[in-house]
């Protein structure tokens, strides 16, 4: 509103003092009523797409909140559940009861618990609060580590890790080292807990013109292409001890790497993630 009053005074002054005319107070008026209906519509218009923009940007941002917060709340869920479970049990074996039942409780209280452990580690860096910082990774320092961190798990199961790495010191990628690594993890434990007898898991590691690819390769019951194709998403498991979180946070990382997945499976052969990413180029100094 002042504006207008501002360009009022203004055009009233320069056009008596430069021009040295008198506007006509009719003419005046006219001006006048133009002037402030074309202020009036241009703020109007102005506004409107100011705040459909400010909506926009909240929208986004809520989507985002509540995913998030979705995710939280149901695996907060996962966790509590056998946690009650496990109180109930603990309580029971505080009662009098034979040695024998005492044995049965406490194994039940410790799957539970297990259970509770396992939804945790699945989920863990994903929703990890502090931001990592994204640095340089060699991709086969990153493989020896998680091999060297899932051993206990694949002797357990009598299955053999075979590497074929080569040294990447020249190429490295970009990415959050704690993710990356729970992302090969993930992958990896499926490979072993798809083989019920002794096995084989080959990771091979290939480079190509601007990408390292990762192959990994098991010799268990393998997927239909239904199961490769709801791979990824939250919940979904053939597993009755399932989280269905490990592929929801494999993909998530790979794909915030800006890399891409590819699963090939044969069933009752095995199966085969290729998970490829972009080399980030080496700059010597
Ligand atoms: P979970 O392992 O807790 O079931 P995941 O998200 O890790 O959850 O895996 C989801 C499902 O994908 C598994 O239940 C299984 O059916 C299938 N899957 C994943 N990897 C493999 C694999 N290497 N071989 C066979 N099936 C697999
Ligand atoms: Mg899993």
């Amino acid at each position: 509103i002042s504006l207008i009053f501002i360009v009022h005074i203004l055009t009233q002054f320069i056009s008596t003092v430069v021009f040295e005319l008198t506007i006509g107070i009719s003419l005046w008026k006219q001006y006048f009523t133009i002037q402030v209906i074309g202020i009036v519509v241009v703020i109007l218009l102005w506004e409107v797409i100011l705040t459909n923009f400010q909506v926009l940007e909240k929208l986004v941002k809520a989507e985002k909140l509540q995913i998030v917060s979705h995710l939280a709340a149901s695996i907060s869920h996962e966790v509590r559940n056998p946690l009650t479970v496990t109180r109930g049990y603990i309580q029971m074996l505080s009662e009098d009861v034979s040695s024998h039942t005492k044995v049965r409780y406490a194994n039940i209280a410790l799957k539970e618990l297990d259970r509770a452990t396992d939804v945790i580690n699945d989920y863990l860096t994903f929703a990890s609060i502090s931001p990592e910082n994204t640095e340089r990774l060699r991709v086969s320092e990153e493989i020896q580590h998680v091999v060297n961190s899932i051993k206990p798990l694949a002797n357990n199961n009598r299955t053999e890790l075979k590497l074929s790495l080569f040294e990447d010191g020249a190429y490295s990628i970009m990415g959050e080292r704690k993710k990356f690594q729970q992302c090969l993890f993930n992958i990896l434990k499926n490979g072993i807990e798809s083989m019920d007898h002794a096995g084989e898991i080959y990771i091979d590691l290939i480079h190509a013109a601007s990408t390292i690819q990762i192959k990994i390769q098991d010799q268990g019951i393998g997927m239909t292409q239904e199961q490769i194709y709801r791979l990824g998403e939250p919940y979904f498991t053939t597993k009755n001890k399932g989280t269905g979180l490990g592929m929801m946070v494999s993909y998530s990382v790979i794909k915030s790497m800006d890399g891409t997945v590819h699963v090939s499976s044969v069933q009752g052969k095995g199966t085969c993630f290729s998970i490829n990413l972009p080399i980030h180029k080496y700059e010597a100094n």
